[in-house]
């Protein structure tokens, strides 16, 4: 594809902002929060050292097991198991788990952070003015959603703050949900994985959260010998549409990587 052929952004169009709320991860991991540090603080409450060490021992043995169990699951098992986790936090506020959408068997992964509030209500990743620009980045591409492209994301239920706004999810729900897009893509093998913004990127490449995505683009990168390309999330480029014009050059390398040219 020629990387000349800008007209294609005009697919990239523009929509309402989608506003990210930083900080209340680092919150919750420190215990002040409603997600996932909320049972390890009633322990701790409790005075209970010895029952913290049981329980985060069965906890981990616990999850060893069903990451056994989770790298032989076909798909339909695969996303009984996500819709019915209780793996982390986030399970006790989600309307509906966001297992991922798309063809099976696609060439391309598009792999986002985590459902917000319009994909925890229906139950699809990437819907609303995000999900609309995602379609007409795939459109630009010659892709469509279940045409060649499987859409997911790092996290399977939608991380919110206190305030009920969408936040990033925490060092320990990645760790958490990750065997299930692990699963996903052994069976999907796609020919490259696209990571959208910096969670993505840097759960999937076991970075840092506060790596900076800037330095992560421009060269493909690797996720379980698959080449992995990083660009911006469809959420940024709504408030930041600037920055297409990377994310278009981005796109292109993912599409060359397809077509193997
Ligand atoms: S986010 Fe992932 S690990 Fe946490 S409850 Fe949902 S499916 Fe389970």
């Amino acid at each position: 594809m020629n990387l000349g052929k800008v007209n294609k952004l005009q697919h990239m169009g523009l929509g309402p902002v989608w506003v990210r709320r930083h900080g209340v991860a680092a919150g919750i991991a420190a215990g002040t929060g409603t997600g996932s540090g909320s049972g390890a603080a009633s322990d701790v409450a409790l005075g209970a050292d010895s029952a913290i060490t049981i329980n985060t021992g069965v906890a981990r043995a616990s999850n060893d097991q069903q990451d056994a169990a989770l790298a032989a699951m076909d798909w339909d098992p695969l996303e009984a198991s996500i819709r019915e986790c209780t793996r982390c936090g986030l399970c006790e506020g989600r309307q509906h788990a966001v297992p991922g959408v798309g063809d099976r068997a696609a060439r391309s992964l598009f792999v986002g952070e985590g459902p917000g509030r319009n994909e925890d209500l229906q139950g699809e990743p990437f819907v609303g003015p995000a999900g609309q620009l995602l379609d007409n980045m795939l459109r630009a591409l010659d892709l469509a959603r279940g045409k060649d492209t499987y859409i997911a994301n790092i996290v399977k239920c939608r991380p919110v703050g206190a305030d009920g706004r969408d936040r990033p999810p925490t060092p320990d729900e990645v760790d958490a949900c990750m065997p299930y897009l692990r699963r996903q893509i052994a069976l999907i093998r796609p020919q490259v994985i696209i990571a959208l913004g910096k969670t993505a990127a840097v759960s999937l490449l076991g970075l840092p959260a506060d790596t900076a995505l800037a330095g992560l683009r421009g060269e493909p990168r690797e996720f379980d010998g698959i080449p992995l390309v990083i660009t911006y999330h469809p959420a940024y480029l709504l408030r930041q549409p600037a920055d297409k014009a990377k994310t278009w050059r981005d796109l292109c390398l993912a599409k060359h990587i397809i077509d193997g040219d």
